[in-house]
């Protein structure tokens, strides 16, 4: 049997000084206050912060090699370069266990592009999660087309929070609409994406004739999977799109089973897929680990830690 890693492509790992003094930061950007605030009653879904070693014991734990690690939609320039610079310290110290997308803001303008520029020096291999609810702008807004420009021309996938339309309520709901993504993905062809969250979606609606073939540089995740969906949704997918541009991504660290498990957790999320979301071995192989490294150009290392595909 053939031995591959498993990578979750959607993590979210915040520095300690952020989390360690939720209120000053809070208070800074209104979002990430309304995102990550605690549930006045205790229950439900919330961020259960760690930092980058919390995390690799916790993937350990799960079978999971590599983190995606995803930025985050700060509207604080100050707080997304530092951000941006734990995460380029956490790259460092574990290179061959991580892949970092960058937080930007596309309405920081020129300021986003100078640190897409920054970034791409540092190490970063992607741009993202972008966020459109969350920072104000549309898939038709300019200052988004702009950071798409500087995506391509530093050759950096963009992963991007896609909202579904349709839908129970909750805090930052994303209801930006997503009618203009398949223009623009015909329009740029070279563009790599992300579109995260199941593209809010859109995999049935690039069934569409008039966009078939269009779509091969573009992947989803299914991040935050068990909070919105059946897992049976995973199987649909791979039916519409089929395996090869799915990704497993989980929204880790934030609680996704929360009535089971209040703490940080990626072994749930995997058991509940490998039970119950009826994958053969090959799938298994692409959709937790080999799509993403093929995306993203990973090279295969650390193979002492290599994850057997069998069920077994
Ligand atoms: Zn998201």
């Amino acid at each position: 049997m053939k031995n591959f890693q498993i990578w979750d492509c959607h993590t979210h790992l915040f520095p300690p000084e952020i989390y360690h003094n939720w209120d000053k930061y809070a208070a800074r950007d209104s979002t990430f206050a309304n995102l990550t605030r605690k549930p006045a009653n205790g229950k439900g879904t919330e961020e259960a912060w760690v930092d980058i070693e919390e995390a690799l014991a916790c993937a350990d734990e799960a079978g999971v090699w590599g983190l995606g690690m995803q930025g985050w939609y700060w509207n604080d320039p100050g707080l997304m370069r530092m951000h941006n610079d734990y995460m380029a310290e956490s790259l460092k110290k574990y290179p061959h266990r991580l892949c970092g997308f960058m937080s930007i803001n596309p309405r920081f303008g020129e300021e986003a592009l100078k640190e897409i520029e920054r970034c791409a020096k540092l190490g970063f291999s992607g741009i993202g999660e972008l966020g459109p609810g969350g920072n104000g702008f549309t898939f038709e807004s300019p200052e988004f087309l702009q950071v798409l420009d500087s995506a391509q021309l530093y050759d950096l996938p963009v992963c991007i929070h896609c909202g579904e339309p349709v839908g129970h309520m909750y805090p930052g709901r994303d209801m930006t609409p997503l009618a203009p993504l398949p223009e623009l993905i015909k329009q740029r062809p070279g563009l790599k994406l992300i579109l995260a969250h199941m593209g809010g979606g859109l995999p049935f609606y690039e069934m569409n004739p008039k966009y078939r073939g269009a779509f091969g540089n573009v992947c989803y995740d299914f991040a935050t999977n068990p909070l919105l969906y059946d897992i049976r949704s995973i199987r649909a997918v791979i039916h519409m799109i089929g395996p090869e541009r799915l990704l497993f991504g989980s929204d880790f660290p934030l609680l996704l089973y929360p009535g089971k498990c209040r703490e940080a957790d990626m072994t749930l999320f995997v058991e509940d897929i490998r039970e119950h979301a009826g994958l053969s071995p090959e799938e298994w192989r692409l959709v937790m680990g080999e799509n993403f490294c093929r995306f993203m150009g990973l090279k295969e290392t650390g193979s002492q830690h290599m994850t057997e595909i069998s069920k077994a």
